[in-house]
């Protein structure tokens, strides 16, 4: 699409799932992509795929010096930057008495600090050309609360709030919240209680797949300068939560 033809387009978490799916679905659109996660097999195996548009980088997203220097490779490479796309997560669901701390800090490390470096990291520059657009994907665990999730949906609360304090900070920059339902992908894969692993396989018989999520995040980024998506909830159509 015209809108997004040379534009630089960051994706974090893009080595699985949603981030993936969302650089196939951008791939066409002669935008530029910058992938980044830990395990970079992956995106070095995807940006190969999808051509010379595509660059990639090693992020940790929970280090602010790992962010900077993702987005400094980004516009070295391209030569500007105009969206972040932050959506790397992660979901080892528990009840709070299982006193999980690590786990806890972990999901408030990837999911709260992750979004927060990314905004950092990109935010001076958008200031500076007055222009850029941050997607963070949350889900509709910003939107409710279910036992065994309370801090899982405690970081995405936090994704939600942080994504309108910046809306409601800048009138330059575009600001969207996307928030999937259940989607088929490896989120999930680090829940050690196994009777709670068991539940997600029977969550995940009716769930969407990755590239409707893709679809929306494209749809935010399509818009012209002056429209911003604020918020978008994409739920499996059998899903009754
Ligand atoms: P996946 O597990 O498939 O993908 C998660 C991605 O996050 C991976 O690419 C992983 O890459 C990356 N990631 C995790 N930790 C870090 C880190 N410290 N630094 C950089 N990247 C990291 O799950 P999804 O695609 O489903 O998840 C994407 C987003 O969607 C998450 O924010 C999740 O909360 C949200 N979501 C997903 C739903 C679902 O049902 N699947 C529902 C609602 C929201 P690597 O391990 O290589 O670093």
């Amino acid at each position: 699409m015209a809108q997004l033809n040379n534009r630089t387009i960051l994706i974090t978490g893009a080595s699985s799932g949603i981030g993936e799916a969302s650089a196939r679905e951008l791939a066409d659109t002669g935008a530029n992509l910058f992938l980044g996660a830990r395990r970079t097999d992956r995106l070095s195996a995807l940006a190969e795929e999808l051509g010379e548009r595509t660059g990639w980088r090693a992020l940790d997203v929970t280090d602010a010096t790992s962010f900077d220097a993702f987005v400094a490779a980004a516009e070295d490479r391209f030569g500007q930057i105009d969206a972040l796309v932050n959506n790397a997560g992660v979901m080892p669901l528990s009840p709070l008495a299982s006193l999980k701390r690590e786990e806890w800090k972990r999901m408030i490390d990837v999911n709260i600090l992750g979004v927060l470096n990314g905004i950092a990291s990109v935010l001076p520059r958008f200031m500076a050309q007055q222009d850029g657009h941050v997607i963070n994907v949350a889900s509709i665990a910003a939107h409710m609360v279910v036992p065994t999730a309370a801090v899982y949906c405690g970081t995405k609360h936090a994704v939600r709030a942080i994504t309108e304090g910046l809306r409601l900070e800048h009138d330059e920059i575009r600001s969207t919240l996307i928030s999937p339902g259940v989607v088929a992908t490896e989120l999930g894969h680090d829940i050690s209680d196994p009777a709670l692993a068991a539940d997600l396989v029977e969550w995940r018989k009716k769930s969407l797949t990755p590239d409707a999520i893709a679809r929306a995040v494209r749809f935010a980024l399509e818009q012209p300068a002056g429209v911003d998506i604020n918020e978008v909830i994409v739920r499996p159509t059998a899903a009754g939560m």
